[in-house]
């Protein structure tokens, strides 16, 4: 069967992830977390005192850059590539809401951005690939044969990544996580750079009110009408 890219983008906590890993697994294709990829440098910089919650150097961040080594490699218990930052396994480290506080401050800087999206488009060459984040569809594979793009209300996507915080044990607040997750929508859908953007050619789902079984239903049969076409 002809081996496509399935691009899918979305706001934070829409479930991307999960359906992107679900998809690869049934295809037999790669994933590739691209916010993993962008936790792991504001990880980098919370490390090195470069970011706090009132600095940013954001010069000695990109001076940084060339030392910033990342790599996913493939976990077979867990299915999917883990997120190693030079040479060590972040994956805990990098999902935690201070992280994820940083995260789209960092993420802002077009260094930061052009040396991540070119790892992406290297890892995504031979096509086979299903990757998620904020501008695969327009900028990382814009030509990518399927492009999704999910959605859901800040309050039902706040709801699932405090679930998900508490059951790792984390002490957050509901609100709290609310409120990152506001922030985080704004800052990715104002930057100047790559800005969180629906893709003319991509299809929309709310998932609001749909399960994960009905989504992957869904926008499995999307691919396979796709690999019918090319
Ligand atoms: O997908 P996740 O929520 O882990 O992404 C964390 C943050 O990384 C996003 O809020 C966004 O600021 C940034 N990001 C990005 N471009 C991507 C993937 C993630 O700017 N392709």
């Amino acid at each position: 069967m002809k081996k496509i890219t399935v691009a899918i983008d979305g706001f934070s906590s829409t479930g991307k992830s999960t359906l992107a890993k679900q998809l690869a697994k049934e295809l037999e294709y790669v994933y590739v977390d691209t916010g993993a990829m962008y936790r792991a440098v504001a990880y980098y910089a919370m490390q090195n005192q470069l970011i706090g919650s009132d600095f940013f150097d954001k010069i000695a961040l990109i001076q940084a850059l060339p030392k910033i080594q990342l790599e996913f490699k493939f976990n077979a218990d867990l299915g999917f590539g883990e997120m190693y930052l030079n040479d060590e396994n972040v994956e805990k480290q990098i999902r935690t809401i201070e992280v994820s506080n940083f995260v789209s401050k960092v993420a802002e800087i077009s260094e930061v951005r052009s040396k991540l999206v070119e790892q992406q488009q290297e890892m995504g060459k031979n096509k086979a690939i299903v990757m998620d984040g904020r501008d695969i569809g327009t900028v990382v594979f814009p030509d990518a044969e399927l492009k999704i793009f999910m959605t859901a209300s800040a309050e039902t996507r706040a709801q699932r990544r405090f679930d998900e915080l508490q059951q790792k044990g984390d002490d957050v607040s509901y609100e709290d996580v609310l409120k990152n997750v506001v922030e985080r929508d704004y800052i990715d859908t104002h930057r100047a750079d790559s800005p969180l953007v629906i893709a003319d050619d991509a299809i929309e789902i709310d998932n609001s009110y749909l399960n994960r079984e009905e989504q992957f239903a869904a926008v499995l049969e999307l691919i396979n009408d796709v690999v019918k076409t090319v």
